[in-house]
């Protein structure tokens, strides 16, 4: 792949891509044993935000020195050896604060420099990596967390993910990316892998080819959440499951060298897509690709499950079953986490599975031990059958750990969801999505009711913590629509009363079994 192709584009470049020419985001990984040696201190300042190729950012306030880790789990899917020393990193480095993200991945905050290799050397003895789960680089790759075991995938897709995804690891062909680029591959037709809201997006379809029905994937390109959301839209291509992968870097590379690179809100895939249209972008994929894809067939998504798996389900395989837990806003100790792992080897094969979620299930359970796995300690709090509100209320990390955070999230998206769940019972569940900054790692924009942080200037207190409110988000089949902005801003101190009020009118006028949504 010619490197050189880079600036197809022949545009100015914003002050970040200079940097990235000088130094290889990558590069930055032959530099953290030595910076490890030498302290924080050490570390020029411009080599700071290269330190995302790494999976690492620098926590609030950047000076103090603590990093917040992401490490990748493609697909969510954790073997029971990764349970146990991800949660050992978390007890020995990351005071015990263990987050799971809306893309499946594992989060940690609070480590330092010095620490680095040592847990660079444990995720390695178990086949983990942080490396590209963040920076301008092909990220971790989301997708259905039941592949293999699901009765609702047309075809296992946990080999093909692995694939992909080893692919572009530490792969200095596709380390300058303009900006991140987000993938999702899954087979599900209840859309797991949220195919609207990723840069790219293969999703479950099939098509009679020379007489014979074939599984595969069609292609979605070009979706995004941030300030300016777009949905992705579909190419008029069917994809093999042997060609997924081929496919996927033609897409990466006509991104990598058509992508924009002058101003870095502009840089997303999803802009190119806007501007070329999806009939130009289809024809510049085969050119890169060289050779013709067939056209659509039939698209097999069925619905939107937006992540949730609550419950004991039948497997595909005769006498197993999984079981979906919730994760209070994906947050847990390594306690909680050791745990999980343990009830997961006693009663499963080990495995751990995350959701988009950030909710955990646990899969390959004989059916007659599910009951006493349900009766385990750990599942007092990890809870099967959430309440309508906690169960179903998603927070991004926000200003504890996140330098662009406006407010405080983690926390009180907790305590909100609690306190509506104490004064509100519906026979619905309302999925809230609490952001920090329009940035949106929470994906506020497909939740019933999105909260967006913002400050506000008021008389009394000068400037204090506040929110935005949207409703009426879905990634649902055929009504995909981001949620619309109410007038107005709340008090983040006024919240619980306001939307305590905004649901007791929902309860009140709705009838029975209706969504809000459908409201
Ligand atoms: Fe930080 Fe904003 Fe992302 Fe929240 S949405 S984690 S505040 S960048």
């Amino acid at each position: 792949m010619a490197y050189e192709k880079v600036w197809a584009n022949d545009e100015k470049l914003s002050k970040e891509e200079i940097h990235k020419l000088k130094k290889d985001g990558l590069d930055i990984l032959n530099d953290i044993d030595r910076y490890a040696k030498e302290g924080f201190a050490s570390i020029p300042q411009e080599d700071w935000g290269h330190f995302k190729w790494a999976g690492l950012y620098l926590q609030k306030p950047k000076e103090a020195g603590y990093f917040m880790m992401r490490v990748n789990i493609p697909t969510g899917i954790i073997t029971n050896e990764q349970a146990i020393a991800l949660a050992n990193i978390g007890k020995d480095y990351g005071r015990d604060v263990i987050d799971i993200t809306t893309r499946q991945a594992i989060q940690y905050h609070w480590l330092t420099i010095e620490q680095l290799p040592d847990i660079y050397r444990r995720l390695g003895e178990v086949g983990l990596s942080s490396i590209g789960a963040c920076g301008d680089i092909p990220r971790t790759i989301v997708g259905n967390p039941l592949a293999g075991i699901d009765r609702n995938e047309l075809m296992d897709t946990r080999e093909i993910v692995n694939d992909v995804y080893h692919f572009f690891q530490r792969n200095s062909d596709f380390s300058n990316l303009p900006r991140k680029f987000k993938m999702s591959i899954s087979s599900n037709t209840q859309n797991a892998g949220h195919d609207l809201i990723n840069c790219l997006a293969f999703t479950p379809a099939a098509k009679v080819i020379d007489g014979e029905e074939k599984i595969g994937f069609h292609v979605k390109v070009g979706g995004g959440l941030s300030a300016k959301p777009y949905l992705a839209e579909e190419l008029d291509v069917f994809v093999l499951p042997e060609d997924v992968k081929d496919v996927a870097i033609a897409i990466t590379t006509v991104y990598r060298d058509y992508g924009y690179r002058e101003k870095r809100h502009r840089a997303r895939l999803k802009f190119l897509v806007a501007d070329w249209g999806k009939d130009k972008f289809r024809e510049k994929l085969i050119e890169v690709y060289g050779k013709e894809l067939p056209t659509k067939g039939e698209d097999k998504i069925e619905n939107w499950n937006a992540g949730y798996f609550y419950g004991v389900h039948p497997q595909k395989q005769e006498g197993l079953s999984y079981a979906g837990f919730n994760v209070p806003v994906g947050r847990m100790d390594s306690e909680q986490l050791l745990q999980l792992a343990d009830v997961a080897k006693r009663y499963g094969n080990g495995e751990i599975r995350t959701c988009n979620s950030q909710n955990v299930v646990i899969p390959n359970v004989p059916n007659d031990k599910v009951e006493e796995l349900l009766a385990e300690p750990v599942f007092e709090k990890i809870t099967i059958q959430p309440n309508s509100f906690i169960g179903y209320s998603v927070s991004c990390t926000g200003i504890e750990y996140c330098n662009l955070a406006l407010v405080e999230t983690k926390e009180k998206t907790r305590r909100l969801a609690e306190y509506l769940d104490e004064h509100i019972q519906l026979d619905v569940p309302v999925r809230i999505h609490m952001v920090g900054c329009p940035n949106s790692c929470g994906q506020r924009q497909i939740a019933d009711v999105g909260l967006q942080g913002v400050l506000m200037k008021t008389k009394e207190a000068g400037m204090v913590e506040a929110f935005e409110i949207y409703v009426g988000g879905t990634l649902e089949k055929d009504h995909a629509q981001f949620n619309e902005k109410l007038k107005g801003r709340v008090k983040a101190e006024d919240l619980e009363s306001v939307l305590k009020n905004l649901f007791a009118f929902f309860k009140e006028e709705k009838v029975v079994g209706e969504d809000f949504y459908n409201f």
